[in-house]
């Protein structure tokens, strides 16, 4: 569903608040393109939005492969179309104090520089607006997850001894597609074997074999936002205590963590209660990465939720948990949900079993 055009006005006049707070009569080049999309509505790959003081100056500039996408897509925005959208647009710009995303490549920066003078550097003014989420935001990623739930689901009753992984990935983008989803949110991990012990595995020629536990973390993209989601299998009949073990930690963990995304509350404490269960079992050096990362147009975005994060949860965040635990040469155990961070606690998207489910 297209977010009507007032919908990204409001949201330019937030951003617009936010640059006059700090930076009077400044124009805002937005080159980030999770940003002019979020901004705009324009989806294609080469853009720059002009955030000017007065909303009626502002303007959006692509090429000219774009003409019909951007009247479409941003049918309230003056466009300019232009090989050179950069230098289209400086040339618009003539003595306008300008700010930049510190996004922005060396060498563009460089050209504005040498246009229009020294621009003010801006970091995470959109980004920060972003990680809250809206109701449109929210309904595209609730789609999102919930045509990977049922993926998964589906990709489970499938799965058999002998299949390679990189066939298991792409079947799993298939049933995407299938489901009515636009196209993958980022690079399918199937992980079999001592693979799954790798925790961002290139899904690669190894079959499945019996006794294999089996990584299998994916995301449906819709309407630009991305679904992310993890569940850990177990090829044939028969469970070993060590695959039931690791599986039963990394479980505690995620639910325990899950349970603590809560507004107000600091991501590192999120992230030392997952990493307190693990570590209490003799496991603390296996979860080599962070607990959890915002996903929205971007499937990597703010909050990050790590020992090292700074940030603290809001109401609205959409952010992942999870944990795993990996044992090199033998394997591992991942559990991944989204979840959206609600006053009345976290609301998970991803809702699918998480036991250790035996396929094949
Ligand atoms: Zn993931
Ligand atoms: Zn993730």
């Amino acid at each position: 569903m297209p977010i009507p055009p007032e919908r990204h006005r409001a949201r330019r006049d937030r951003v617009r608040d936010a640059v006059a707070a700090e930076h009077p009569d400044t124009t805002l080049l937005v080159t980030d393109l999770a940003n002019v999309r979020y901004l705009s509505g324009f989806s294609g790959s080469n853009a720059i939005l002009v955030l000017a003081p007065d909303a009626d100056d502002d303007l959006i500039a692509t090429d000219g492969r774009y003409v019909d996408q951007v009247a479409q897509e941003c049918p309230d925005l003056p466009t300019v179309i232009d090989r050179d959208t950069l230098t289209a647009v400086v040339t618009r710009l003539a003595r306008s104090t300008i700010a930049v995303e510190a996004t922005m490549t060396v060498g563009e920066a460089a050209s504005v520089r040498q246009a229009l003078g020294e621009p003010v550097v801006t970091s995470g003014v959109v980004e920060r607006l972003r990680s809250i989420k809206d109701e449109d935001e929210l309904a595209a990623l609730e789609r999102a997850t919930a045509i990977t739930a049922a993926a998964f689901d589906r990709l489970a009753a499938e799965m058999r001894a002998g299949a390679t992984e990189v066939a298991l990935a792409r079947r799993l983008e298939q049933l995407f597609g299938d489901l009515g989803a636009e196209d993958r949110a980022f690079d399918t991990i199937v992980g079999s074997g001592p693979h799954s012990a790798i925790p961002h595995h290139q899904p690669g020629r190894r079959a499945l074999a019996a006794g294999d536990l089996v990584v299998v973390d994916a995301g449906a993209r819709v309407d630009g936002y991305h679904a992310d989601m993890t569940r850990t299998f177990v090829v044939g009949e028969t469970i070993l205590p060590w695959q039931e073990e690791i599986h039963r930690v990394v479980e505690e963990a995620r639910s325990a963590a899950a349970a603590a995304y809560l507004p107000g509350a600091s991501a590192r404490d999120i992230d030392a209660i997952a990493r307190g269960v693990v570590a209490r079992e003799g496991l603390g050096d296996r979860f080599t990465h962070g607990l959890g990362h915002g996903v929205g147009l971007r499937i990597h975005e703010a909050p990050n939720v790590g020992a090292r994060s700074t940030g603290t949860i809001s109401s609205g965040m959409a952010i992942t948990v999870e944990p795993g635990v990996y044992l090199p040469g033998m394997g591992g155990v991942r559990i991944e949900d989204t979840l959206v961070v609600t006053d009345a606690g976290p609301r998970i998207l991803t809702e699918a079993p998480r036991g250790l489910r035996m396929v094949g």
